[in-house]
């Protein structure tokens, strides 16, 4: 079957390799019908991503219908249509009983699938530990609906729900690439009172404009005037940092006002500096990511009901065989894209 691999750093190929078997009785192989690129993947293409198995096929968004259970499968049936988490989780130890499910002790445990494991730029995948890792798709709603339902979304809901984002807040993200974007929906759907997303592509705010007009706009460069004119306590109650940039960490808590919570969930190229003299007396609560992608059947419900849509965000379509031109694209950000499908 094909396959996208990564080959080493700088270097994904289209490779042919054998489908993929069941293993253990908890594996289940999904036949991939739609998978997405991430702003990660391309991570484990520049070599930030140290843990990331060179010869693996790469991709962890995706969907597709089970094609194969091993013994021990009992949340899902041949035929039903999945989504895929981005984490592979057991469900059973002290992080996964806690639902933390990024910390999963298992052998597999968290982002393991397109970068430890074989993940789902390819025609089949096998997911482990199935019953955790794949969730069905409620026939009324699309592959396309359900396509980021297992990692750019499950972030985006996770990162609300950390946040304790309440209606009195006004909530800074700064960010609005489909990570921020996905935050956008499900910080919304906790009604807060104001909602800036600060983001550098003048595309990207037109975007976010078009789709969602009573969200509030910044560049970064007029970011803190523009919270502190549009906020009742000196900055943002709540701040989202997902873009990642050199200097959006600093960005992040600047905008906050005291005793604010700041979440980060941009994974950086490089370490980042907590300046805490700096920062002494505002008194702020951190949080950090990698997501705990442990509410997919919400989310799924979230979409079925009409609440969460986040089709507008898939801007590109390409066959598994193009997915070099779709990686072209989707890297160097041409066309006004957000999200990749690719079929
Ligand atoms: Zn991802
Ligand atoms: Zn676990």
């Amino acid at each position: 079957m094909l396959t996208y691999t990564y080959i080493e750093k700088g270097k994904f190929a289209l490779v042919e390799k054998p489908k993929p078997k069941i293993i253990a009785p908890t594996d289940a192989i999904v036949r991939v019908t739609m998978s997405s690129i991430c702003t990660s993947d391309l991570h484990i293409k520049h070599g930030s991503v140290p843990r990331a198995v060179p010869g693996i096929t790469v991709g962890h968004e995706m969907v597709g219908v089970v094609e194969e259970v091993g013994s021990e499968v009992t949340n899902v049936r041949l035929g039903d249509r999945v989504t895929v988490n981005v984490e592979t989780f057991c469900g059973e130890c002290f992080f996964c009983k806690n639902g933390n499910v990024n910390n999963c002790t298992d052998l597999n445990g968290g982002w393991a699938l397109g970068c430890r494991i074989d993940g789902g730029q390819a025609e089949y995948v096998r997911v482990p530990l199935a019953n955790q890792g794949l969730n069905r798709i409620p026939d009324s709603v699309s592959d396309e609906q359900a396509l980021l339902v297992g990692d750019v979304l499950a972030t985006g809901f996770w990162a609300a729900r950390i946040s304790e984002v309440t209606e009195e807040d006004t909530v800074l993200i700064i960010g609005a690439g489909p990570t921020g974007i996905c935050i956008l929906l499900c910080v919304m759907l906790k009604h807060p009172k104001r909602i800036i997303v600060c983001e550098k592509s003048e595309e990207r705010r037109r975007f976010v404009e078009e789709h969602y007009p009573d969200v509030l706009l910044t560049p970064p460069e007029d970011c803190k005037d523009f919270v502190l004119k549009n906020s009742d306590h000196g900055g943002a109650d709540r701040v989202l940092e997902v873009a990642g940039a050199d200097d959006t960490f600093r960005l992040a808590w600047e905008c906050a006002r005291p005793n604010a919570i700041v979440t980060v969930v941009a994974l950086y190229d490089q370490p980042q500096v907590l300046p805490l003299p700096d920062m002494y007396g505002k008194n702020l609560t951190f949080k950090t990511g990698g997501v705990d992608g442990c509410d997919c059947d919400e989310i799924l419900r979230l979409i079925e009901t009409g609440k969460i849509d986040t089709t507008p965000l898939i801007t590109h379509r390409f066959p598994l065989s193009e997915i070099e031109e779709a990686y072209r694209i989707f890297e160097n950000k041409l066309d006004g894209v957000i999200k990749v499908a690719i079929v």
